[in-house]
């Protein structure tokens, strides 16, 4: 069954913070290195506000939402802003993520990679930050399991940043296992070590070695997996922890994202029904960026 990779032309019109690295190109690349795979294309619907409010206050979503006028911006974080496209980019955003669950849950396909941006995973339920607007994963998570009714749902965050809105919105969730593998101390300062029955959150230092993060992401993350036997694995695809990228001190190269795309492929078909939902979160490096998206793509 072919890999569906859902995405959308309003994605690519949203500007991003001006002075920051979070920019439409970033998509652009991820699309073209993945044009030549075999892969079932689809586009992202927007997300109702019925799946906004999962996660979100209904303010909150009407910032978002509020007009904004061609050419002008609005600040909601220092670098975090809006502008005349951002809020159907974000709305596309969390639609994919929420559609691959159907998609998966219907079987219409089992793996599916959401190429869309402005990535979610930093954004709170009241608070737009990092370049996040919408918590687009966690709202999928939560439809899956109000809309499908799974008990064990899984969320895994590889990117080089904390996952705090992710964490924030699932952590008092039964049923949800939220991990995170980061930098720390880091962007957004948040992620040490927690006890607490359904996150871990794996912290690890500037310069860690491709090694080390794999030792970890191997006897933790995918421990923990089988352990836990998820109904569904939902990844939060970043790709800021490849050693060329600017916002992050880790040392993966795309080799290590082709084994991250095995393992929780391998780990989805054993344990999850092989349910696997990735969506692209950061990556800022154009090249590496691009190299790494496929190289994790094709693994799946
Ligand atoms: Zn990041």
């Amino acid at each position: 069954m072919k890999t569906a990779l859902i995405s959308h032309p309003d994605c690519l019109a949203h500007a991003g913070t001006a002075g920051y690295q979070e920019v439409p190109q970033r998509l652009s690349v991820v699309l073209s290195a993945l044009a030549d795979l075999d892969l079932l294309e689809l586009d992202a619907p927007l997300a109702t506000r019925e799946d906004l409010l999962r996660v979100h206050s209904e303010a909150h979503i009407d910032r978002i939402l509020q007009t904004v006028a061609p050419g002008q911006t609005i600040d909601l974080d220092d670098d975090t802003a809006l502008d005349c496209f951002t809020a159907d980019a974000a709305l596309r955003a969390a639609g994919a993520v929420c559609s691959a669950v159907d998609g998966v849950m219907n079987k219409d396909y089992t793996k599916a990679f959401c190429a869309v941006r402005p990535p979610g995973h930093h954004a709170e339920p009241e608070q737009a930050m990092g370049f996040c607007y919408f918590s687009a994963i966690a709202i999928a998570a939560l439809r899956a399991k109000q809309v499908y009714g799974l008990a064990r749902i899984a969320v895994v965050d590889f990117d080089v940043h904390h996952g705090n809105g992710t964490q924030t919105a699932l952590s008092n969730i039964p049923g949800m296992y939220f991990a995170s593998i980061h930098q720390h101390p880091h962007y957004p300062g948040t992620g040490a070590e927690v006890d607490h029955p359904n996150i871990r959150n794996i912290p690890m230092p500037a310069g860690t070695s491709a090694e080390d993060w794999r030792t970890a992401f191997s006897d933790k993350i995918i421990q923990d997996l089988q352990a836990f036997r998820p109904e569904i694995i939902l990844v939060s695809a970043g790709f800021d922890a490849h050693k060329d990228d600017p916002l992050g001190e880790f040392n993966l190269t795309e080799q290590d994202y082709a084994w991250l795309g095995v393992s929780l492929s391998e780990t989805a078909e054993k344990y999850s029904n092989d349910r696997l939902v990735s969506v692209l979160e950061g990556g800022y490096n154009l090249r590496a960026l691009a190299k790494s998206a496929r190289t994790y793509v094709e693994a799946l």
